[in-house]
This record gives structure tokens, C-alpha cells and sequence, in this order.
């Protein structure tokens, strides 16, 4: 067993015996020989040939003012920017001197560790001309050349052994940090996006056949060969990986393999790059998911400077950048920044600042952020579809964190309440999980179908489902409002629905709240309206054991997230904190555009609340957030508190009750962002 391998099994031992698990929901701490687990601040500088002649004293300098720790660096494949003896390596010409050695001993003086980054998906034409069987093989039979960089086959001489020989001669040569792969697996396209298939070369045709005997497919082949296609791709580029690392960790252990793949990888590298943030959330999934379901490694998701490939010197705003970076950073993964070329040189540099500043907070607070874990208590079923986004946009809008939870890897039992998006698609085992939690005291909220296996709601039969139709409602009566304790319901009476509604006849003993109308006229306007309310319900509540189970028979969180009326978020908080009682420890009492994050240390010295301000928006453009005064946060906690600190400006805070077991505290003024420090004492 290599090192590596040891050291990570004394941090599980560790964490184990402190009661802790690796999950995505704890800190993802490092010994010395997984220094990576450790959230770090990448910039990643992306080199063009003719930036060796760029100033190196600037550049170290750049990077420590911006905030970064690391910092991923052009070192070879394409081009080779060291002095590389090596028959088949471009060496950059516009290179005087060593710039690889030159950076990463400077960068290394200022405290600055380095990735190396490799592509060896292409090869200069010179050389591709000397090794046609290292090439890919477009489906016409030609090979791609592209800027005068020609294609190369993962299953070619060059990615199976030359690039072995490159990575001994960069790793011998310099004490890199770590090693980044550019462009793996088996591209079918250029940067034009022009398709050219799957590769027809010898070696992919030899390797194929062995493994299922049959002809390597064309991409429009039989629908078999092609899963077999894709399934012998993956065993390629885990294979590949497989000996990439038994090189590199023989050479130093320490030294960390960061890619977009999973296998045989420290660091797994993903890139926000969707140019006007249509996708709000994506960040905080992508970092508590990714964090979650792997085991051992940390996260580097970048955001990328540009809006797309053909503009690559035009950033993208920069406040969507502030948002990106900041999410990464609250969910407990790396800060990642990726541009075209050395900040030096850079023409678009407005986003530079407000990416910084979240460096720069980083850096001076690691102490704080460094080794926490989530003290969300909401536990949010991950799904695909609106119902689960329209789900995560009620629970951030109503200030309630929560975490994404995967059956195979959470620990439910941490959570107080499970909520379950797109509930008819669960299947038996997961239900099982669920009425589990119920029986031992949880609260479980489903939205949309009651599974089938599901014992805690009783067992309702379902009677109908309604269709979709064009008029349906859910009446919200007197006695609803009463239960719910919502002040904003005073002025709904009903909400729309659309979308599948299930009927139940329910299970003795199960509250029965809300009401269908399903008979509505809608034109002309003479006759628009309706003549009765059903006795049908549209929220069940079913006791189970030592807690509760509740259902919207409707997808409530498609609804907000198709339509964002307010009603429907108002029905879910009110369910979730009046009728099944959570009972959750953090209110905040200010904008719904304020999100949220709750997190402590592994020690319980300390807990923080992580606030970002999403105000500045408006259609495609991300302007500066507008400041949020007056922000009321309310804290339950029994323990002695030693200090409350807004760590931005390092100012006390001081909470205005603290008799009643619930801090009282008033953040004074939210710019961008901020995060408010509990420190507890003995
Ligand atoms: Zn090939």
C-alpha cells in the first residue's frame, strides 16, 4: 500500500472516532499528505505561447494580491514552457530562458503552490507528421489539424506511453504541487464545434474489437455497439488515469492529479462557464453533491472569465463570478478563477475586484472557514426536474439551509426534516429509508406522489390522478390559515395548480388540510368563476411512529418554479415550520434575495452564517448587490457565547436577548456578503 492510500485511511480512522464521517456535509480536512482536501484559492492563468515573454516578478505578485494560494500553470504537452529535452515536446520559441522553473521558484518563495497543467490531446503538425498512428482518426478518415496542433488518440503511442516520458521529465525537473490533465477522453469535435466522430484509428479499431469482438462503431451505429462504445471509452480513460497516477505517486505522493474525470483523481475539476447565470444554483449543487458522493477528494469548480469559446479575451459580469466563487467557498470546496493569459495582460478586467475581495476574505479568515461542516438541518432529496429547483429556490428565498441528500451517502439521521421533490419516483429501498426516519422522529415533507412503497403516510389509496388541466386551484380555508401561521396568507384565499394532482382516499387518522377546486370556467369573464369547493385535500398529514409525515399530492415546487407565486412557498414554510414543527434553529428576517449558509466547526467552538446578497440583478446583467440594512437573525442556542463578529469588517456584534436560549442579532448593513461569527466559550 502506497502512502497515500495509509494516510487516508488514519483520516477516516480519525474522523471516525470523532464521530464523523467523510461525507460532503463535513470538513474535508487534510493531513500532510492530502494537503488538497483542504479548501485552497486557485487562479488559473491560462498561457498562450506568447506570454513567456510576460514579467515573472508581475506575475507572483498579481497572484498574491489577488488572494490566490495556488495557482495552475502552463507547463507542457501542447507546448513545452521549460527547456524540455524530450524528441516530441514543443518547446515553446518565444521562450528565452526556463519560464517553468523561473514562476514556480518565485512562487514558491512567496508561499504559492502550483499545478502544472498538460494537453496532450494535441500534437504540433511537425511532429504528428512523423507519427501518423499517434493520431485520432476522424469517421471520413482524416486527421484533424487545428491551428497547427493536430488531434492525437487516447489509445495512440503518444497518451499511452510519450506522455508518461513528458510527465517524468516535468515532475524530475521541478517540485511541482500537482499535476492538471486538459481535454481527456475521446473528444468527437474542435474548438469550431465542428463534428468529427468517433476516432477509426488502428488502435482504437484493435482495442475495441478485443474487448467485445465487434467493429469500433460510427456515432449514428446501432444503439448497442455504441453503450458498449461508451462503456469501453470509460475503462480506457480510467486505465490511462490508472498508470498516469502509479507514475506520478511514485515520484511524490504528495503530488495532487486534478481532472474533469473521477477515478484515480485528488481533485476533481469542474467549470461554471453558462455566460449570463441562467443557473442560480448550480454552484451550490455542484460543490455539495460533488463533495458528498466522493470520498476523499475535494472540488476545484472554476469560474470561467470569458463568456464562451470564441470570445475568449470578454468576461462574463462580474458579479456572476462573486456569486459562483462564493458558493464554491460556503459549501466547503476550492475557489477557482480561470482566465486567458497572465492578470498582467488581461483587457477585460472588471470582474478582477469583486472575485478578489472573496479571495482576499478567504485568506484572512481561514481560520474560521478552513475545517467546518454543515449545520444545515433540512435535508433536501436531490432529483432532477423543476420540482426539485423550484425546491431549492423556496428553501434559499425562506432562508432555510439545507443540504442535497443522496440515500447512498447521507446520513439522514442528522436532519430534522427530509424534504423529497418529485416524491412518486422514489423507489421501495429508499422508501423504507424514509419511513425509518419517521419512525425514529423525523419530518418528512413529499411534494407531488405518495410512493407506493411508502409506509408512513398510511398507505393512502389513490383514487384519481387529475390531469393537467388549464383551471384548477387549491383553496386555502380559514382553518388552513389558522394551522399554517403564515402572515402573508391572510391575503390568498387559493393558489393555481397545474400539473398532475393526485387524488387520495386517506388513511385513518391523517389530517386532511387545503381543498381541490377543479371546476372552474375561465372565459369569457362573465363566467369566470367557479360554483364549489371539493372536500378532496391537497396537503396530507400522517403521524408515524415518533414523527410526521406530510404531502403536497401536487408538485408544489414546479409550480414556484414555473409561476413564482408567493402562495406556494408561504403553504410549504408554513408546513414545514407550524404543522410538522421543525423547530429549526436559524431565522433570518430580511430579503428573500439574501441566501444563507449555516455551517460550524468540527469542535463545536464555533458556528457561522453565511449571507450573500443576489440584488444586483436585473435581466442579463449582474450590477454591484444594493446594501441590505437592518438584517435580523435569530439563533437558538443554550451554550455561552463568547464573541458574535461580522467578519468582513471584524465589528462585535452584540445580540439584544440571549435569556431565552435565542440570540437576537441585527447585522447593521449586507453589501455583497458577510459572514457573522459565533464563537462559544467553555
Ligand atoms: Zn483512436
Amino acid at each position: 500500500m502506497g502512502r497515500s492510500g495509509l494516510s487516508g485511511m488514519v483520516l477516516i480512522a480519525t474522523l471516525s472516532s470523532m464521530g464523523m464521517t467523510l461525507s460532503g456535509q463535513s470538513a474535508r480536512s487534510a493531513s500532510d499528505d492530502s494537503w488538497w482536501l483542504t479548501p485552497h484559492r486557485l487562479l488559473q492563468t491560462n498561457l498562450r505561447e506568447i506570454d513567456a515573454t510576460m514579467d515573472t516578478d508581475q506575475y507572483v505578485r498579481d497572484v498574491k494580491e489577488f488572494g490566490a494560494n495556488i495557482v495552475l500553470f502552463n507547463v507542457g504537452g501542447i507546448v513545452a514552457n521549460y527547456p524540455t529535452e524530450l524528441e516530441y515536446h514543443w518547446r515553446n520559441t518565444l521562450m528565452e530562458g526556463d519560464l517553468v522553473g523561473e514562476i514556480l521558484e518565485k512562487l514558491h518563495k512567496a508561499g504559492i503552490k502550483m499545478i502544472g497543467r498538460f494537453d496532450f490531446s494535441k500534437i504540433n503538425e511537425k511532429y504528428a507528421a512523423q507519427h501518423p498512428e499517434w493520431l485520432y482518426v476522424s469517421e471520413k478518415g482524416q486527421h484533424v489539424n487545428y491551428n497547427g496542433q493536430v488531434h492525437t488518440c487516447v489509445m495512440g503511442g503518444y497518451q499511452q506511453d510519450y506522455l508518461l516520458k513528458i510527465l517524468r521529465e516535468a515532475l524530475t525537473k521541478y517540485p511541482l504541487d500537482g499535476v492538471f490533465f486538459n481535454m481527456i477522453g475521446f473528444p468527437q469535435v474542435d474548438y469550431s464545434r465542428n463534428f468529427h466522430g468517433i476516432c477509426q484509428c488502428e488502435n482504437c479499431k484493435a482495442s475495441f474489437k478485443d474487448f467485445c469482438g465487434l467493429d469500433i462503431p460510427k456515432h449514428d451505429g446501432d444503439p448497442q455497439t455504441l453503450r458498449k462504445h461508451q462503456e469501453w471509452k470509460g475503462i480506457q480513460v480510467d486505465r490511462q488515469f490508472g498508470r498516469v497516477r502509479d507514475l506520478i505517486k511514485s515520484i511524490r505522493s504528495d503530488i495532487v492529479i486534478c481532472t474533469y474525470t473521477t477515478k484515480y483523481i485528488d481533485v476533481i475539476r469542474k467549470e461554471s462557464g453558462a455566460p449570463l447565470g441562467q443557473e442560480p444554483w448550480d454552484d451550490v449543487e455542484r460543490a455539495q453533491w460533488t463533495l458528498l458522493t466522493t470520498e476523499n477528494k475535494q472540488l476545484a469548480n472554476t469560474t470561467v472569465h470569458f463568456y464562451e469559446m470564441i470570445f475568449r479575451h470578454s468576461a462574463a459580469a462580474p458579479y456572476l463570478h462573486s456569486r459562483r466563487v462564493w458558493q464554491q467557498m460556503v459549501n466547503g470546496a476550492w475557489l477557482d478563477f480561470y482566465c486567458i493569459g497572465p492578470l498582467q495582460r488581461l483587457e477585460d478586467r472588471a470582474g478582477l475586484g469583486p472575485i478578489s475581495d472573496i479571495y482576499r476574505f478567504h485568506a484572512a479568515n481561514e481560520k474560521w472557514l478552513l475545517r467546518t461542516e454543515s449545520a444545515a438541518e433540512v435535508g433536501l432529496v436531490r432529483r432532477d426536474g423543476d420540482d426539485y429547483w423550484g425546491w431549492v429556490q423556496i428553501l434559499a428565498e425562506n432562508h432555510i439551509p439545507f443540504d442535497l441528500v443522496s440515500f447512498a451517502h447521507s446520513d439522514l439521521k442528522r436532519y430534522k426534516a427530509l424534504i423529497v421533490p418529485e416524491s412518486g419516483g422514489i423507489n421501495a429501498t429508499h422508501a423504507r429509508a424514509l419511513d425509518d426516519f419517521v419512525a425514529e422522529g423525523g419530518k418528512l415533507l413529499l411534494s407531488g406522489r405518495i410512493p407506493d412503497a411508502l409506509a408512513c403516510m398510511g398507505r393512502p389509496a389513490l383514487k384519481k390522478t387529475w390531469p393537467m388541466r388549464h383551471s384548477m386551484y387549491v383553496r386555502i380555508r380559514p382553518e388552513d390559515k389558522a394551522e399554517l401561521r403564515v402572515d402573508g396568507l391572510k391575503d390568498f384565499d387559493l393558489v393555481h395548480l397545474r400539473g398532475d394532482f393526485h387524488e387520495y382516499e386517506p388513511a385513518a387518522g391523517t389530517g386532511q388540510m387545503l381543498r381541490l377546486i377543479h371546476d372552474v370556467m375561465y372565459g369569457p369573464p362573465e363566467k369566470c368563476y367557479y360554483r364549489s369547493v371539493s372536500d378532496i385535500p391537497a396537503l396530507l398529514v400522517h403521524k408515524h411512529g415518533d414523527g410526521m409525515a406530510a404531502s403536497f399530492p401536487f408538485q408544489l415546487g414546479a409550480m414556484y418554479r414555473e409561476w413564482g407565486n408567493l402562495g406556494h412557498p408561504m403553504l410549504a414554510v408554513g408546513t414545514l415550520d407550524n404543522l410538522l414543527q421543525t423547530g429549526r434553529r436559524l431565522r433570518i428576517d430580511s430579503s428573500p434575495l439574501i441566501e444563507a449558509t449555516h455551517r460550524r466547526d468540527l469542535k463545536g467552538r464555533l458556528e457561522w452564517i453565511a449571507l450573500y446578497n443576489h440584488s444586483g440583478r436585473l435581466e442579463n446583467s449582474f450590477h454591484p448587490p444594493i446594501p441590505i440594512d437592518g438584517v435580523r437573525i435569530s439563533l437558538k442556542t443554550s451554550r455561552p457565547v463568547k464573541r458574535i463578529t461580522s467578519l468582513t469588517n471584524r465589528a462585535r456584534l452584540k445580540p439584544t436577548n440571549r435569556s431565552s436560549g435565542e440570540l437576537q442579532i441585527t447585522l447593521p448593513r449586507l453589501n455583497v456578503f458577510e459572514i457573522i461569527l459565533i464563537e462559544y466559550g467553555d
